[in-house]
C-alpha cells in the first residue's frame, strides 16, 4: 500500500514470518505441522522460522493441543498482550481514540465531540493529547491507525472532500500525525478500516471470499475486502459507494455528481428530517449529537410513525446502495455499520426485502446482508485493526521484540 514503505518485502524469511504471524492471528492456536499444512513449506522451514519468532517473543508455545491425525502436538499462539496499537476514528463532528491489542482486544476509549468550525489546530492538538495520554500508559503500543472520511488519497495524506470543512481542506493528516510520535502511524479510509475490522473480528462464518462493510454514519461509505485484502484501486479510493447517483437529476453533491446516495442515506440527513418532524422531542440543552441519534431510535421502537416511516425510507436507500455492491463485487457478505446499525431491526427487514425485489435470485440467494454485531464502532476498531494489518506484515521490525533475533 502506498502510504507504507515497508510492504516492499523482498526478504524471504520476514515475508515468512508475516505469513505465520497471519496465521496465527486468524487461527488462534495452531500447531507447526498444520502451519506447514496450511503455507506448503516444509516441517523443517517452519520449524526453524517459528523458534525465530520465539526468540523474538512474538509467538509462543500455548500448551499441548490435538494436532493431525489426533496426535499430541505442542500449539503455538501470538504474543498479543505485549503489543498493544491505538486506533483514532476521525469524522465529522467527533473524534474517537482507543486502545487494542494485535489480537484485536479492546481495552479502552475516549470519544471528543467539535464543532467544524472549531480551528483545526485545536482539534488536532486535543487528538495528539489523547493519543499520547494512552502512549504514556500502554508503553508497548507498536503502532497507530488513523480512520478518516473518504475519499482519502492515501499517497497525499489528503482526505478530498469533507464536507463543510473548508478550514480543513488543507490539512495533510499523514505529514501532521506521522512525525508527532515515535511508533509507525497509518491512515486508512474509514470504510475500509471497518471493513477491515469485520472481516477479522466480525465473527463472521469463514471461509469466505469477499467481505463488503457498509458505512452508514455522518457519511456513506463502503469498504471491500478480498481474500484478507482491502480493494483500494490506483489511489485507495475505490468502492465509494456514498458518490454513486441514485437520482442523476437530483441536487449536487460536493463530489460533484448530482443525487449521490450520500446525500439521501448519511445519519445527518436522518437527523435533520427528525427534527423537523417532531421538533419537541430535539429541545433539550446540550443533547450529545449521538444522543439525538439515540432519540430517533427510541422512539421509533416506542412505536413513533413519522420515525418508522423516515427508518423505512433510508433503509430503501441503504438498500439501494446494497444492490450496487452486490452487481460491482458480489460479495459473500454485506456488513451494515456505524450510526444507522443502531436501527437494527428497524431497517434490516426493509433492507433486505428492497434488495430481493431489485437483484437477480441467483445472486440474492448467495448474499447474506447483516447489520455489524461488533460493540466497539467498527471504524474505531478498523483503525487499529488497519495498524495491525502492517505490523503483521513486517512483524520483526514492529512488534515487541524481548530478545534480539539470531538471524
Ligand atoms: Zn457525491
Amino acid at each position: 500500500m502506498g502510504i507504507n514503505p515497508i510492504v516492499n518485502n523482498t526478504d524471504m524469511n520476514e515475508a515468512h514470518r508475516s505469513i505465520i504471524v497471519k496465521i496465527l492471528h486468524q487461527k488462534g492456536v495452531c500447531s507447526r505441522a498444520e502451519i506447514a499444512k496450511i503455507t506448503g513449506l516444509t516441517q523443517a522451514s517452519i520449524t526453524k522460522i517459528v523458534s525465530s519468532l520465539i526468540d523474538m517473543g512474538i509467538v509462543y508455545e500455548s500448551g499441548i493441543i490435538k494436532g493431525n491425525g489426533n496426535r499430541r502436538a505442542i500449539g503455538l499462539s501470538l504474543n498479543t498482550e505485549n503489543n498493544p496499537v491505538i486506533g483514532i476514528k476521525f469524522s465529522r463532528h467527533i473524534y474517537d481514540v482507543g486502545v487494542f491489542d494485535i489480537g484485536g482486544r479492546f481495552y479502552t476509549q475516549t470519544e471528543t465531540e467539535f464543532d467544524i468550525t472549531e480551528d483545526p489546530r485545536k482539534v488536532l492538538d486535543g487528538i495528539k493529547a489523547q493519543v499520547h495520554a494512552y502512549l504514556k500508559e500502554y508503553k508497548n503500543t507498536v503502532a497507530i491507525g488513523m480512520a478518516v472520511p473518504g475519499p482519502y488519497l492515501k499517497d497525499e495524506g489528503i482526505i478530498a472532500i469533507v464536507s463543510r470543512m473548508a478550514a480543513w481542506h488543507e490539512i495533510n493528516f499523514l505529514k501532521e500525525f506521522e512525525n508527532e510520535f515515535r511508533i509507525p502511524f497509518f491512515i486508512e479510509q474509514d470504510a475500509n478500516a471497518g471493513a477491515l475490522a469485520e472481516w477479522w473480528f466480525g465473527g463472521h462464518e469463514k471461509p469466505m471470499d469477499m467481505l463488503a462493510y457498509m458505512l452508514m454514519g455522518e457519511g456513506v461509505g463502503s469498504g471491500i475486502i478480498e481474500e484478507d485484502r482491502i480493494l483500494g484501486g490506483k489511489q485507495g479510493a475505490a468502492s465509494e459507494i456514498g458518490h454513486i447517483s441514485i437520482d442523476v437529476n437530483g441536487p449536487r453533491c460536493q463530489c460533484g455528481n448530482y443525487g449521490c446516495l450520500e446525500l439521501y442515506s448519511a445519519a445527518p440527513v436522518l437527523l435533520a428530517r427528525a427534527m423537523q418532524a417532531e421538533p419537541r422531542l430535539f429541545n433539550k440543552k446540550g443533547l450529545k449529537r449521538i444522543d439525538e441519534y439515540n432519540i430517533i431510535f427510541r422512539e421509533a421502537r416506542k412505536g413513533n410513525e413519522k420515525f418508522r416511516k423516515l427508518l423505512r425510507e433510508i433503509a430503501e436507500y441503504i438498500a439501494y446502495g446494497c444492490v450496487t455492491l452486490i452487481n460491482a463485487y458480489n460479495p459473500d457478505i454485506i456488513v451494515i455499520g456505524d450510526v444507522l446499525a443502531k436501527a437494527d431491526e428497524l431497517i434490516l427487514p426493509v433492507i433486505r426485502e428492497k434488495v430481493r425485489e431489485r437483484v437477480v435470485e441467483e445472486l440474492y440467494s448467495q448474499v447474506k446482508i447483516v447489520i455489524s454485531k461488533l460493540t466497539v464502532d467498527p471504524t474505531l476498531y478498523g483503525a487499529a485493526a488497519a495498524a495491525t494489518d502492517r505490523v503483521l506484515s513486517n512483524p520483526s521490525r514492529f512488534l515487541n521484540i524481548t530478545q534480539p533475533s539470531g538471524n
